[in-house]
């Protein structure tokens, strides 16, 4: 693969050159920093802020101390959670966004995502387009993530062109081994969509894989090494970091976007731009919304956050071992579609990164050693993931400065139901231990929806090319535009529409 560059400008707030730009951008993570590339060559001043810093590179990174017990890396502001009781959340605030410490799987939403569709937890809603729309931007997306994948195997891929320029990773001996007994028993299990350069990833030891930062910008294909480069292509492209977006203002008539105030080294400082485009990720975008007291005429700002529903499940085989290094190559959608015998869309299993003894002891403290060693060394680790459905009741809300997430987690008939579909079919592969944990509700990783895009004004906040209804200058080109959260991870469907918007801006702007 191409080496990837590191953004090298002067990140430090200059105020007589950048507070004047034609458009401001708040985060540099999935939807901000793609969004930023796809302008690259407009020529348009772009000032970009993100209230994080550049990740560090040291060895600690690949700690699993650091990762788990530290949480050097979490965002530092608690969240209050449906109870007022403060926490933690799984959040990052980096250059790059959240995409520092994801998983890579670059995965499009399948066609039937598009529509509206009933689960007993509730309604999945219809987008106000359909699949098409955003097919040649999953492919752009694809090729600007470097994403390895494979056509044709998957029986839930929707249709092509794909922008896979590189093959899949292959599987290491276990995991060819894992992917002929699921076949043997009828499982038509693919290689993952993974952004990453296995070789790169490698140099920096062998360790865990998801929520493991890449500051080396060698493995992870993410938003600082493949999308910001590009953006800072542009001579009039400006990075601000450790600048905190605090409001939007609006004009006296309500209508347009004035300024954006935000905090940076202890003072506040506002600026004046064409276009105001928020990416600061579901939750916080939400929040920023709320706290300016814009953009909320259908009263939907904060409302319907969706986060998957997540499961970790360890498949065990006394006789099997797993020598991987790297595991993360296979995943499963046999139950994504209405066509089994539960008769309900259910949805995705894929490999996480290998998880070792030493890992499994930070989420099983009292288990003994040995045993979290020999299950390690014997089991394959997946992680199942079912749609969340959109309800006004779950949603974001500001308390005493605090942003607080009211999620009741949607009765999880459906998740349980994969849950035993999936341990039915690793019990008939030749896994008969198998260890299941239901992921809990601090870990917003594929938190969306909260700023909902739609065809009508008085039950969404972003009309369909992520623009507000209520100001024609504010555009929000995050995971939170989201209308529903299919079953499939959201990082790919993020960047596309941050690209399809980007090239709505062309159009918008002269207008402006
Ligand atoms: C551990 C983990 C694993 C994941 N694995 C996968 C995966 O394998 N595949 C996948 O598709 N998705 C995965 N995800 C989800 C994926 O990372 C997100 O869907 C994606 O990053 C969302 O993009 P975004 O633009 O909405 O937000 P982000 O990428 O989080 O970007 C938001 C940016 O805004 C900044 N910001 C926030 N508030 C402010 C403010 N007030 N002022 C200035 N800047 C601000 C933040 O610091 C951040 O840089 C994972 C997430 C996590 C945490």
């Amino acid at each position: 693969m191409t080496k990837h560059l590191r953004y090298s400008g002067d990140c430090t707030l200059d105020l007589a050159a950048d507070l004047k730009p034609d458009i401001v951008i708040v985060g540099s993570g999935m939807g901000g920093a793609t969004f930023a590339s796809a302008l690259a060559d407009s020529g348009l001043k772009i000032l970009m802020l993100e209230c994080g810093d550049f990740l560090p590179h040291t060895p600690d990174n690949r700690f699993p101390a650091t990762i788990y017990e530290e949480m050097l890396f979490h965002s530092k502001t608690p969240w209050l959670d449906r109870n007022g009781n403060p926490f933690v959340p799984g959040n990052f605030e980096w250059v790059g966004g959240n995409t520092k410490f994801y998983g890579t799987v670059l995965y499009r939403f399948r066609e039937i995502d598009f529509a509206e569709r009933h689960y007993d937890e509730g309604v999945s809603l219809a987008w106000p387009f359909s699949y098409s729309a955003l097919q040649p931007w999953y492919e752009k997306a694809e090729i600007l993530y470097k994403v390895r994948g494979q056509e044709g195997i998957d029986p839930t891929e929707p249709p092509g062109p794909y922008g896979y320029r590189f093959p899949p990773v292959p599987d290491e001996p276990p995991i060819a081994e894992l992917r002929r007994r699921l076949q043997r028993v009828g499982v038509k299990a693919a290689p993952l969509p993974m952004a990453v350069d296995i070789d790169g990833w490698m140099e920096g030891g062998s360790s865990p894989f998801d929520q493991y930062p890449d500051s080396s910008l060698k493995g992870k294909m993410e938003a600082e090494s493949c999308a910001l480069p590009i953006a800072a292509s542009n001579p009039n492209f400006k990075l601000v970091t450790k600048a905190r977006a605090a409001a939007f203002r609006a004009d006296q008539s309500g209508r347009q976007i004035e300024r954006l105030e935000f905090d940076y080294g202890g003072a506040s400082y506002s600026v004046n731009a064409k276009l105001f485009v928020l990416a600061a990720g579901a939750v916080p975008s939400a929040a920023l919304l709320l706290r300016s007291g814009v953009a909320n005429s259908s009263d939907q700002v904060g409302r319907n956050f969706m986060n998957h529903i997540f499961s970790f499940l360890i498949a065990v085989d006394p006789w099997f071992r797993n020598t991987s290094r790297y595991q993360k190559t296979l995943s499963i959608n046999d139950f994504y579609f209405d066509t089994n015998d539960t008769g309900k869309s259910l949805g995705n299993i894929q490999l996480v990164g290998k998880l070792f003894g030493e890992t499994l002891r930070f989420h099983e403290k009292r288990a003994p050693r040995f045993l979290l060693n020999w299950i390690a060394e014997h089991g394959v680790d997946f992680f199942l993931q079912t749609e969340d459905v959109p309800r006004p009741e779950n949603r974001v809300t500001i308390k005493d400065g605090l942003i607080k997430l009211d999620w009741h987690r949607p009765v999880i008939s459906t998740h349980l139901t994969m849950v035993k579909r999936a341990k039915r079919m690793l019990r008939a592969a030749g896994f008969p231990l198998l260890f299941h944990r239901l992921m809990d509700e601090t870990i917003p990783y594929h938190q969306c929806g909260t700023v909902r895009m739609g065809a009508d004004p008085k039950s969404s906040v972003l009309d369909p090319n992520n623009v507000s209804w209520d100001h024609p200058n504010l555009m929000v080109v995050d995971a939170s535009s989201f209308v529903s959260s299919a079953a499939v991870n959201p990082g790919l469907t993020v960047a596309a529409l941050a690209l399809r918007a980007a090239e709505h801006v062309r159009k918008l702007l002269p207008q402006l």
